[in-house]
């Protein structure tokens, strides 16, 4: 992967951000039908993983560890609410406003978990690539076309070496 930002295609100075990531077709959700216990081991059976490092710039990499951070405050200060609420057998008047506000500052945390999470989701993995999800479109442009060795030095091998893994 170039050293640019995934996110905005700035200069990602070596900032990088590990993912491990996993997939399976997906078919196999239809197995959820047969019950989640089951779905579960089937995905852990037929999912490709890789693991990948993605360049991020300084903007986009302080902005997600401060969706981290306030995701954290959120969540933990929702439950630290539902403590008081759920601990008093009369709400007084006054605190009626703890219940909505602790499920609000839950949800917001859910909600931000989920915005984190999706960087670089993929959208398929085999043995050779990865395909992600919510890449800028000039980081994509920037890359080799699918098919074509990653490294121009492999170009005269009959199949394209592709350790290490190229990403799009
Ligand atoms: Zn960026």
């Amino acid at each position: 992967m170039p050293d640019r930002c995934v996110k905005c295609n700035a200069p990602a100075d070596g900032r990088r951000l590990t993912r491990n990531l996993s997939w399976h077709p997906p078919a196999w959700y239809l197995v959820i039908l047969a019950g989640l216990l089951v779905y579960v081991i089937a995905a852990l059976v037929v999912r490709h993983t890789a693991r990948i490092q993605i360049g991020m710039c300084e903007k986009h990499s302080n902005q997600r560890r401060k969706r981290i951070a306030v995701g954290w405050l959120l969540g933990l200060g929702s439950i630290a609410l539902m403590i008081v609420a759920g601990s008093q057998a009369y709400i007084p008047e006054a605190l009626t406003w703890l219940w909505p506000v602790a499920l609000a500052m839950f949800v917001a945390s859910l909600v931000i978990a989920v915005i984190v999470s999706r960087l670089a989701v993929p959208a398929r993995i085999d043995k050779h690539y990865v395909w992600l999800k919510n890449i800028h479109a000039d980081f994509l442009d920037s890359l080799p076309p699918l098919g074509m060795p990653a490294h121009p030095v492999n170009t005269h091998l009959p199949v394209p070496s592709l350790e290490g893994g190229a990403a799009r």
